[in-house]
């Protein structure tokens, strides 16, 4: 591995206090604020405005987390009464490829004295992984964006049906029925669905043995998928009027020269931030992603990933605040706020 390759640039990161990264820093005033008309489409021109004044970088923000409007176990009311409980001052409600519960959340958000940005959690195809990308801050009536998650989640269900069969080769029959029962939204069948109708029918103890004995790739029940494009998604968000964020990047099992082109060519497309403290990584993880914020100029997020009080091992608003030196996301994301009344 020549020392000019990502490997070679991230070993050195890590290792010594002389890091030079290859590519130079940009700092936050190499990008126009979003505020100043970098979203150019109809939908960030109609863009409603909230809030122009200071958001405190020590904010209890939680922007990432899932209700039954994709593959949640909770109500956006019931998850804004749980997040609200647990001191966090701004939320954002993400489902999978789904706004439809966008109006519900932000009421309730309002209803428990708590500051809403919209959000939603976009399933992508890159380098022939699935990658998530968390918007925030968009219109949730911006047609072009309801029309990509549409696209997005049509082809679920024959995916869900091609799971089924798959099932049924190892023995466990009436999987889509099964899964079809967890999901409170049909249009949004979802691995986890199966998962829990897997762990009702005894095959697997909870939803983390299944995703290690079924429905990942080389395991029964592993349907591959292709998603959404990353620059359609990216796109989307941002002519919406939001923000487009890398979620969870150490997820993926990517090589450090896909990771970097990940992060590189989501830049070019106006992506804008990265998740660097969230419940899907490991503590150790976190500032691995911090220095990749800081390396892509990327401003950082924050966000539990919660799906129900009886799987998700982090709760609504209790991981650690990110590092001070990063610009968070709700400051360039100020005036999409909605304020808490
Ligand atoms: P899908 O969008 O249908 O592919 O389902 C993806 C969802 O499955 C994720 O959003 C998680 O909620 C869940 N999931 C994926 N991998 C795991 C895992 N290893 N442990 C627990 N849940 C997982
Ligand atoms: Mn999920
Ligand atoms: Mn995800
Ligand atoms: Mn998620």
């Amino acid at each position: 591995m020549s020392p000019g390759t990502p490997r070679g640039r991230r070993r050195r990161r890590n290792a010594a206090a002389t890091v030079r990264p290859r590519c130079p820093r940009l700092p936050f005033g190499a990008f126009a604020p979003i505020a100043n008309g970098v979203n150019h489409g109809a939908g960030a021109a109609r863009a409603r405005r909230f809030y122009n004044g200071p958001v405190p970088a020590t904010l209890n923000a939680d922007l990432h987390c899932h209700s039954v409007v994709s593959d949640g176990t909770l109500t956006p009311e019931q998850l804004a009464e749980r997040a609200r409980g647990n001191g966090v001052q701004l939320w954002a409600l993400t489902d999978h490829d789904e706004i439809g519960g966008q109006h519900r959340a932000a009421a309730a958000a309002a209803a428990q004295g708590m500051q809403y940005l919209t959000g939603t959690e976009i399933s992508v195809t890159f380098a022939g992984t699935t990658v998530h990308i968390v918007g925030l801050g968009f219109d949730p009536d911006d047609a072009q964006l309801a029309d990509g998650l549409a696209q997005t989640r049509g082809g679920r269900g024959q995916r869900a049906q091609e799971m089924a069969q798959q099932l049924a080769l190892v023995g466990i029959r009436g999987a889509f029925e099964g899964a079809l029962r967890y999901a409170g939204n049909p249009e949004l069948i979802s691995r986890t669905h199966f998962a829990r109708f897997l762990v009702e029918t005894g095959a697997c103890r909870d939803t983390s043995e299944v995703f290690r004995r079924y429905l990942t790739e080389g395991k029964p029940g592993y349907v591959p998928h292709r998603w959404a494009a990353l620059g359609d998604a990216v796109r989307w968000v941002t002519e919406a009027g939001g923000m487009a964020v890398i979620a969870h990047p150490a997820r993926y099992k990517f090589s450090a020269n896909e990771e970097f082109a990940l992060f590189s060519e989501f830049r070019q497309h106006g992506g804008r931030g990265v998740e660097v403290v969230t419940g899907s990584h490991a503590p150790s993880e976190y500032g691995t992603y911090a220095d990749m914020a800081r390396e892509f100029g990327l401003a950082a997020s924050r966000g539990s990933d919660f799906h129900s009080p009886d799987e998700s091992h982090v709760d609504l608003g209790t991981l650690p605040p990110l590092p001070a030196d990063l610009t968070p996301v709700w400051e360039l994301l100020a005036d999409r706020i909605r304020p808490a009344p």
